[in-house]
């Protein structure tokens, strides 16, 4: 999964050039950056690796989430359906903008579930959020016919899936607007950073200003641009962009790495007739940076990764079942409402509520799943091995 493993001489040199010249911010100072436009280059590039028309780079991946819903109109009084199965960045950002996160159910393709959506649909919803985890996509068709149908808008989080696609198209491209993100552990990094994609004019315009304290962008230098609404700094930096750059120019061979360490992995645990696999809309759109899989009882799901865990294999399979970050179980500060500042009076009653709010549909899919990243690095020995350990234990627990 992570572009980290793959750090080298080309990122040094995008960064070296920007060194070279000193102009570290993204805009401005014309003459001193001798032509040197890491940010700028990079959403170029984006848009043209992934079939956007528009893309701003923000500083992380949450300020892309955040940013795409400003840029939407999405703020107090609006619901936001999302899934209960993400990163807490993805209801930090709804929370952000004075909005109410609306946590319903996943499927078996670990994302969320069209009939769960279908249900949690009021009078205040505005917004339908996928959230493309561990590389792989929602059911777009099913999630775009119901928001055609309720004139919602679509916002896909592909912060996890960056290369992934649906029926030909980019992950992050198909709804209204849709973000990535380029934080450390993600398929391409910038060390952090994030950025929103879009086709609509408006909303690119309207991101780039709300990046950068509402720039218009249009003046001859920054005190002369004007402010037509309120922003806020979400701005990358030349340096995060530049390792960006270098970046993105290896995603093919990421991806390529994936896909094949993905099908060999996949096979080795198809060969245990107890395990099953998640569910995938386009199994041609797989990013393949993780391959999770199910066994058939919460009992021996846990037996496995104790198995795992007593011979010092853990390293990489996931249960998100008891993991503090993606799943609702855990993240009690939020079904507390346990924030610094004041939330609004609808944030504060939507989150309160949720501490008994019944996901027993998600619970009894996410106590039977394991998710196993997959590293660039392994050879073609390590994989097997790997594979087959996985297997070893697996057989020892079932018995
Ligand atoms: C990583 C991630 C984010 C946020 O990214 P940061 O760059 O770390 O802020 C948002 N959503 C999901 C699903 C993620 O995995």
């Amino acid at each position: 999964m992570p572009g980290f493993e793959f750090f080298g001489e080309e990122e040094r040199k995008e960064v070296n050039e920007v060194l070279e010249t000193g102009i570290l911010m993204r805009y401005g100072f014309d003459a001193a950056r001798k032509g040197r436009w890491k940010a700028k280059e990079l959403e170029q590039e984006i848009n043209k690796t992934f079939g956007s028309k528009y893309a701003q780079l923000t500083s992380s991946g949450t300020a892309a989430l955040t940013t795409a819903m400003s840029a939407l109109g999405i703020g107090y009084g609006d619901e936001v359906i999302m899934p209960a199965f993400t990163f807490v960045a993805s209801f930090e950002a709804v929370l952000s903008v004075g909005a109410v996160p609306v946590l319903v159910d996943i499927d078996r393709t670990l994302t969320l579930s069209p009939a769960a959506v279908r249900a949690a649909i009021t009078p205040k919803t505005k917004c339908v959020m996928p959230v493309h985890m561990c590389g792989s996509m929602a059911d777009l068709d099913a999630l775009k016919a119901i928001c055609a149908e309720h004139k919602l808008l679509l916002l896909e989080d592909a912060c996890q899936s960056i290369g992934g696609t649906y029926k030909g198209k980019s992950l992050g491209t198909i709804g209204d607007a849709g973000t990535f993100s380029f934080d450390f552990v993600k398929t391409i990094t910038c060390a952090e950073g994030g950025v929103v994609m879009t086709n609509s004019e408006a909303v690119y315009t309207m991101c780039d200003g709300f990046t950068d304290h509402g720039h218009d962008h249009l003046g001859v230098d920054r005190g002369a641009d004007l402010h037509p609404f309120i922003g806020y700094n979400y701005r990358i930096s030349e340096l995060h962009a530049a390792v960006g750059l270098a970046q993105i120019k290896k995603l093919d061979t990421f991806l390529a790495i994936q896909k094949k360490t993905h099908a060999t992995l996949k096979g080795i645990l198809s060969t245990v007739p107890e395990v099953s696999f998640r569910e995938i809309p386009d199994e041609n759109g797989d990013s393949c940076s993780f391959v999770s899989w199910f066994l058939p009882t919460e009992e021996l799901t846990k037996g496995v990764i104790a198995e795992l865990k007593a011979q010092g294999i853990l390293g990489g399979n996931f249960y998100w079942f008891d993991n503090n970050w993606h799943y609702i179980r855990k993240w009690h500060h939020l079904k507390k409402a346990t924030a610094l500042n004041a939330l609004n009076d609808l944030q504060k009653e939507a989150l309160l509520k949720l501490d008994t709010h019944d996901f027993a549909v998600s619970n009894a899919i996410m106590n039977c799943c394991i998710s196993t990243s997959i590293s660039l690095l392994w050879t073609d020995e390590q994989i097997k091995e790997k594979g087959e350990k996985i297997v070893a234990a697996i057989r020892k627990v079932i018995g």
